[in-house]
C-alpha cells in the first residue's frame, strides 16, 4: 500500500484529521452480517469492449477495507456493511458464491455472460480473498465470457490477472480512482493514493493481456466520483471533464464509470448533508460531462445511483427520471445526442449553480 508523505500524516492535520473524523462517524455503526451471504447480488446489463452484455452482480461480504478501518473515504459507507471480526473464511466466501449462483439460477433463463465481483475493498488484496479463493471464483465462473473485480490499485498485478485470463475469460480490474487530480483525491474523498499507482495498474493489466492468448484480454476500468464533498458544482463539472480525457489517454485503461457521489449513512458526506454543507450533483451535471467527453477514445458510462431523491444526484423532481433515462441510454449506445431530447426548466437553475457557486456559498440550492 502506498504510505501518506509525512507531510499529510502530520497528527490532527490534512489526512490524519480526515482519518479521525471518519473513525468517528464509522463508530456509530452498529449492524453485524452473516460472513455466508453476500451484500447484494443481482441481475442486470452492461456495457463492455465486446458490446453490452447480460451481467450477474456480485458484492461478497469480505472482512472490509484495510482504508476504512483506519477511517477511509470521506463518502464511503461500504464497511458499515462489512463483517465484524475484519475477516471471512474461504469456505465463507464459496458459500456467499453459491448463494449468488442460486439467485441467477432462479431469476435468469441462462447464465450471464459478465460477472462483476465488488467487495467491500478489494477483491485483489489477499487479506479480504484469498489465493486459495480467488482460483477457485475463477474456475467457478471459467466458462463465462467476462469478469470484472474490484480493487484499489496497490494490488493489482499481472499473476492475480492471470488466474482469470488462464481459464479464457477477458478479466477487467476495477478501480475506484475517484479523480486524476491528486489534490481533489487526498483533500477532499481521502483517498491515499496518486494517479501515477493507477497508471502502474493500468500498465500491470496491459502485461497481463499481453501475457494472455491473443483471443483473451485484461484491461482496467476506472471508477470516478463526480463531486465529493468541498467542491462546487462547477469544479466537479470540470475535474470529472479532465478526469475522464485523463483516464482515457492511459494504456491498458479502456473504460471508465463516471459516477456521481450520494449521500451514505455513517459517512463524512452524511454529517456535511445534515448541516446543510453538501448536495449531490446535478443530473444535468452529469450528462453535460458525459456529452463533453463523448469523443474520448475509451468507453464512459455511468449509473446515478438514488437519481432523483435528495441524497442522490438530482435534478428538480419533474426530469429526473428522463434525465436518467438518457445516461443509461447514452452508457449502451455512447451516442451524445440523447440527450438533445431532454430539457426541463430546471436547466436555468443548473446554469445559474454552475456560474455562481463558490465554495464559500455552497450549495446554493437543495
Ligand atoms: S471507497 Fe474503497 S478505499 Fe475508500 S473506504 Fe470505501 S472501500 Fe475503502
Ligand atoms: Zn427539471
Amino acid at each position: 500500500m502506498s504510505k501518506p508523505t509525512p507531510e499529510v500524516y502530520e497528527q490532527g492535520k490534512g489526512m490524519d484529521a480526515h482519518n479521525q473524523a471518519m473513525r468517528e462517524i464509522r463508530s456509530r455503526k452498529e449492524a453485524s452480517y452473516d460472513p455466508h451471504e453476500p451484500t447484494r447480488v443481482w441481475l442486470d446489463e452492461d456495457n463492455t469492449p465486446d458490446g453490452v452484455k447480460s451481467s450477474l452482480t456480485i458484492i461478497l461480504n469480505t472482512g472490509g477495507c484495510r482504508w476504512a478501518r483506519a477511517g477511509g473515504c470521506t463518502m464511503c459507507g461500504y464497511v458499515a456493511e462489512s463483517v465484524d471480526g475484519g475477516s471471512v473464511t474461504h469456505e465463507a466466501l464459496m458459500d456467499q458464491i453459491d448463494v449468488c449462483l442460486a439467485h441467477e439460477a432462479d431469476n435468469a433463463e441462462e447464465p450471464a455472460d459478465l460477472i462483476k465481483i465488488y467487495t467491500s475493498g478489494s477483491f485483489l488484496d489477499e487479506r479480504e480473498v484469498g489465493a486459495e479463493s480467488r482460483r477457485a471464483i475463477a474456475d467457478t465462473f471459467a466458462d463465462r465470457d467476462r469478469i470484472v473485480v474490484e480493487s484499489l490499485p496497490d494490488f493489482v498485478d499481472r499473476e492475480k490477472i492471470g488466474d482469470f485470463t488462464r481459464h479464457g475469460i477477458d478479466t477487467d480490474v476495477a478501480i475506484g480512482l475517484e479523480t486524476a487530480t491528486d489534490r481533489v483525491r487526498h483533500d477532499c474523498v481521502n483517498k491515499y493514493f496518486d494517479f501515477a499507482d493507477f497508471e502502474d495498474a493500468c500498465a500491470e493489466a496491459a502485461t497481463a493481456d499481453d501475457e494472455a492468448d491473443a483471443d483473451v484480454e485484461a484491461g482496467i476500468k476506472a471508477y470516478l466520483l463526480m463531486k465529493p464533498p468541498f467542491l462546487t458544482e462547477s469544479e466537479a463539472v470540470d475535474d470529472m471533464i479532465s478526469s475522464v480525457e485523463r483516464c482515457a489517454d492511459v494504456d491498458g485503461c479502456h473504460t471508465v464509470s463516471m459516477n456521481p457521489c450520494n449521500v451514505q449513512r455513517y459517512t463524512m458526506v452524511d454529517d456535511l448533508y445534515f448541516e446543510d454543507g453538501y448536495r449531490p450533483p446535478w443530473l444535468w451535471s452529469v450528462a453535460h460531462v458525459l456529452e463533453e467527453t463523448a469523443a474520448v477514445d475509451a468507453i464512459v458510462v455511468s449509473d446515478p445511483v438514488g437519481h432523483g431523491s435528495d441524497r442522490g444526484p438530482h435534478n428538480c423532481q419533474e426530469c429526473d427520471d428522463r434525465v436518467q433515462k438518457a445516461i443509461k441510454d447514452f452508457d449502451l449506445r455512447q451516442d451524445p445526442t440523447v440527450f438533445e431530447q431532454v430539457s426541463c426548466e430546471c436547466e436555468l437553475t443548473w446554469e445559474t449553480v454552475v456560474e455562481r457557486e463558490r465554495s464559500f456559498n455552497q450549495p446554493l440550492t437543495r
